[in-house]
Order: structure tokens, then sequence, then C-alpha cells
């Protein structure tokens, strides 16, 4: 894909998710109540870890990522690559509906911010830097994730 056509696919994830409602809905109190003093900092408040200090940044393990707060499945292990960022980072979600994209001009350059689509927790960023097949590179905080193992009921 180009950088035009990427562009284009982001711009076209934000239009859709514009009037979003969340099927998990908590009050603040609520979250800071069910969720750890770091899942809420970056979950509720859009926060980042600090790089390297996350659980999965280097995980290679078989399995999916469900969110920290409300267990909506993520990323599948597959589309897991090492970016060398020191964040977990994904070529795609594990569905088209699993999160949602927005524009966030919170520093002084423009990048587009993924939330779980089921109850609005926000979970990193995506860029167009990322490897084949997508070109896109999901760069995801640790802290805003649950790992689930494959087989692991098995
Ligand atoms: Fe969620």
């Amino acid at each position: 894909m180009s950088s035009r056509a990427l562009e284009q696919y982001i711009e076209n994830m934000k239009q859709k998710h514009e009037n979003t409602t969340y099927e998990v809905v908590k009050s603040d109190e609520q979250w800071r109540e069910s969720l750890t003093a770091e899942e809420y900092r970056v979950l509720r408040r859009a926060g980042t870890e600090r790089a390297f200090t996350g659980r999965y940044h280097d995980s290679k393990d078989d399995g999916v990522y469900v969110c920290a707060g409300c267990g909506n499945p993520l990323f599948d292990s597959q589309s897991k690559f090492d970016s060398g960022s020191g964040w977990p980072s994904y070529v795609e979600p594990i569905a088209a509906n699993a999160v949602e994209e927005r524009e966030d001009r919170s520093l002084f350059f423009v990048r587009t911010e993924v939330r779980c689509r089921r109850c609005g927790g926000h979970l990193g960023h995506v860029f167009t830097d990322g490897p084949e097949p997508t070109g896109l590179r999901y760069c995801m905080n640790s802290a805003a994730m649950s790992f689930s193992g494959r087989g692991a009921n098995a």
C-alpha cells in the first residue's frame, strides 16, 4: 500500500468512528476502582508507559491480547512484530471493529490514537511505518492489555 493509500485508510477509519458510543460505559470512579493505577493512567487518561518497561514489548508467546479494561480481544500474537521501539507492536488489529482510531493533536504533530472499540480505553497510537503486509505499526501500551495464551485451557 502506498503511504497515500494508508493515510486514506486511516482517514476513513476516523470518519467511521466519529460518533461512537461504547458498549461498556463506567463512571470515572468505577474505572479507578476496577483498574490498577497504571492501567487507569493509560486507558482512561491516555498516558504512555515508558519504553521497554511494559510486560509485553518483548513477548513472543502465542495467544491473544485483550483490553485490560473490558476484555475485548484486540491483537493476535501472529500480527506482533519486533519494532525495537520498546512497546508491543502489531501490523493489524484482530478484527476491523476491535479498535477505533482518532486524530490526536495533543503533541506538536498530529498522531492517530487507537482506542478499544468496546470501552473507549486508550491503547496507543498507529503509525504508517510498519512492515508488510499492512505497512502499519500499532504501537500499544502493555498496561492497556492482558495476554491470554492459546491452549492455556487445552
Ligand atoms: Fe476495552
